[in-house]
């Protein structure tokens, strides 16, 4: 009985830490700060326009924004009916990054919608500024500190996440320094860090220069862990306190998701997992902004499909609700705390 009752306290003890972390915590979304507990239904990982023309080549003056909201804001309103409140803007500075049209469509849409600072090294760094190459991770720290302190390019809008990406066999030198700088930042500034990653020999990768600097794996996102196939590194990362993306939901892959799922749920996982499409997007340069992948999947298929699974409401609320609010609750995580 002791230990019953033992075993009752603590888990009251933790649950009521869990309710405290997503009670306290705060979002920060392109209209200014909202408690993490009014997030509601999240999307983690989406695009609004995403431009691939290349660092070298990128202005805003390659998309009008008056077109792009007639294009996308039914996509939102949609989303908006399906009752989903966040959606998390992943497109960084130089790929697309429009942190006015984000505004304009959050207004429009009545969703919360959140943007990011960071630099993505990913796709053989086209998507680079030159600077980027020359200068320390101090430096670039700085400018993405500056970004959080005085909101990005005079808008006064504020990024509510770090997003980088690495890729290749290994982290070069290079990607090496975009990861110490998305520490350092998120040391000055709280913001979690999502990196666009891919296989479990980055993420590791990752997790240790993060370490190095004294940063806790519960500040990092593994973003497109979907692509590592062993779902071991997941349980392996999980319990490290690493969040898992699982953000490529689409009408071809939703067995794939089910068993990740199930398989998270069997280990006591599930709440280090968050879900997304990793859809949209306006494509500039391309006729009307070219083909839209909306953002529905997840509820008219992916949801149905874990309810008949056995995933509980409460599980499924855990999932869309209570994890993202954790993972973006602003706040610095250090590793001995
Ligand atoms: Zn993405």
């Amino acid at each position: 009985m002791k230990i019953k009752g033992f075993i009752v306290v603590v888990f009251a003890l933790l649950l009521l830490h869990a309710c405290k972390t997503i009670d306290s915590g705060k979002i920060l979304t392109v209209k200014g700060q909202i408690q993490a507990n009014k997030m509601g239904i999240t999307l983690t990982h989406e695009h609004i326009l995403v431009d691939f023309i290349g660092a070298d080549s990128i202005n805003e003056k390659r998309w009008d924004r008056s077109q792009v909201i007639r294009k996308v804001l039914p996509y939102l309103k949609r989303l908006r009916d399906l009752g989903c409140s966040t959606l998390i803007e992943c497109t960084p500075a130089y790929l697309g990054r429009d942190p006015l049209l984000l505004r304009q469509l959050s207004d429009s849409s009545g969703l919360n919608i959140v943007t990011n600072t960071g630099y993505y090294g990913a796709g053989n760094n086209k998507y680079l500024p030159t600077f980027a190459y020359t200068e320390t991770a101090e430096d670039l720290a700085n400018r993405w500190i500056m970004e959080s302190v005085e909101g990005i390019n005079n808008t006064g809008i504020k990024p509510g996440f770090i997003k980088i990406g690495v890729g290749g066999d290994s982290l070069s030198g290079l990607h090496k320094k975009l990861v110490k700088a998305a520490a350092l930042t998120h040391l000055a500034t709280g913001l979690t860090i999502a990196s666009h990653t891919g296989p479990a020999v980055l993420a590791f990768k990752e997790i240790s220069i993060l370490a190095d600097e004294g940063v806790s794996p519960g500040a990092f996102i593994w973003v497109h862990a979907q692509n590592e196939k062993d779902p071991t590194q997941y349980i392996k990362a999980a319990r490290m306190g690493v969040w898992i993306s699982l953000d490529g939901i689409s009408n071809d892959n939703l067995q794939d998701y089910v068993s990740s799922l199930k398989t998270m749920k069997a280990n006591g996982l599930l709440g280090k997992v968050l879900l997304s499409h990793d859809a949209g997007w306006y494509k500039p340069g391309e006729p009307d902004g070219g083909t839209f992948r909306g953002y529905t999947v997840l509820f008219e298929k992916l949801i149905p499909l874990l309810s008949e699974n056995n995933f509980s409401r409460k599980e499924i609320d855990q999932l869309l609700i209570e994890n993202p609010a954790r993972a973006f609750s602003v706040g610095v995580r250090k590793l001995k705390d």
